[in-house]
């Protein structure tokens, strides 16, 4: 394996970033030797943090990792994960729910761009069920998210929507 090839690109909307992304970065890190968070900047998506929120938010959650960056980019993951230099892109299956989309995304990938390799990796079981959407939605009604997001972000996610999430807290 050639030193580049052992660069791998996790690329998502990680609005926020959570324990079961984490969980994968941590996966990721013991795998290749360099893996970059990608933070993909979707205008036409609405998002509670701007990507450089979140990308400051990676940073902070990955930085014991030693191997992991974070960075953001837009337009297609390809041409991303082509810029850097990675040859491995990994993203996650929770259940078989994720299979369809990731199978077709993937499929679309490899046609992109036949030299890159997509791995999918399974987070920890308690993390499953967890996602952006569902955070954020936890967090905005003011229920406990301790233990489901990095620090940094449960502070961030405080600080977004104020006194009535500080109250599950
Ligand atoms: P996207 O909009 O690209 O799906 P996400 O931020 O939702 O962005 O997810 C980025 C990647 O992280 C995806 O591959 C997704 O399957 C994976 N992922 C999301 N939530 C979890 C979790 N709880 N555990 C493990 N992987 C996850």
């Amino acid at each position: 394996m050639s030193s580049s090839r052992r660069l791998a690109l996790f690329p998502g909307s990680f609005d926020p970033f959570t324990n079961g992304h984490l969980d994968l970065a941590r996966r990721a890190a013991v795998l290749f030797d360099r893996v970059i968070v990608a933070v993909a900047h979707n205008p036409a998506k609405t998002s509670l943090f701007t990507p450089e929120e979140r990308v400051e938010l990676i940073r902070r959650a990955v930085r014991p990792l030693g191997n992991v960056s974070a960075m953001h980019f837009a337009g297609l993951m390809v041409d991303c994960a082509r810029d850097v230099g990675a040859h491995v892109i990994v993203r996650g299956l929770r259940a078989v729910s994720d299979f369809e989309f990731e199978f077709q995304m993937a499929l679309m990938n490899r046609r992109l761009s036949p030299g890159l390799e997509i791995a999918f990796l399974m987070p920890s079981q308690e993390y499953t069920y967890l996602n952006s959407t569902l955070i954020k939605e936890v967090a905005k009604h003011g229920g406990r998210i301790d233990g489901l997001v990095p620090v940094e972000v449960r502070k961030a996610l405080l600080a977004k929507f104020g006194r009535r999430a500080r109250r599950g807290a």
